[in-house]
């Protein structure tokens, strides 16, 4: 009997506390969720965010957004916004990034410096890859520059994009399993 209310207490005041824990978490994962899948919502500081779209036109030389179809530029919107995950969205945007190291000529006298590379874009089209334009890469994705030079920064480091916020409440888990990975670099070879 005692251990039955010992039990009881115990299950209520569980569920007193976890309840909420839970609107906090329903409410992050609903962000996180309108996020990754470029729907509108309202972010943490309750403004409007659009939907994930076409960013503007590149001005390069060679107007690269002009010789690819709408059709094509939708479908890689949609290919982003069905991603589980940010950190999987994020792997699969670096592995359309390339990195190349800048080798300089300089006297031997000199102190070598950083190492320097330079990037080549590419967008996923028709099963294969084609090379693009920074501005484009972004606009074409939906994503912002500043994301695009996080993930040049990861790249230079030969860093994973992890997604680390959130990570103050608690156990939630950002890893990405090889399996995922493994599946990812298949789609974009
Ligand atoms: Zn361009």
């Amino acid at each position: 009997m005692e251990n039955r209310d010992l039990a009881d207490t115990a299950y209520k005041s569980r569920k007193r506390v976890s309840g909420v824990i839970n609107i906090e978490n329903y409410k992050h994962n609903k962000i996180k969720k309108a996020k990754i899948a470029g729907k509108a919502h309202k972010n943490h500081k309750g403004r409007d965010v659009v939907p994930r779209q076409t960013g503007a036109y590149c001005r390069c030389k060679l107007k690269c957004m002009k010789t690819i179809s709408e059709d094509n530029i939708q479908s890689s919107i949609c290919f982003i916004n069905n991603f589980d995950s940010k950190n999987v969205q994020d792997t699969y945007l670096q592995a359309l990034i390339e990195k190349q190291e800048i080798h300089r000529k300089r006297p031997k006298s000199e102190v070598p410096k950083n190492r320097q590379f330079t990037f080549k874009y590419h967008i996923k089209i028709e099963g294969g890859k084609l090379e693009v334009c920074k501005k484009a890469f972004s606009s074409i994705h939906g994503i912002s520059e500043k994301q695009v030079r996080r993930l040049c920064i990861l790249l230079k480091t030969n860093e994973q994009p992890i997604d680390h916020r959130g990570k103050s409440q608690g156990s939630r888990s950002n890893a990405i399993s090889g399996d995922t990975l493994s599946k990812i670099w298949e789609h974009t070879e």
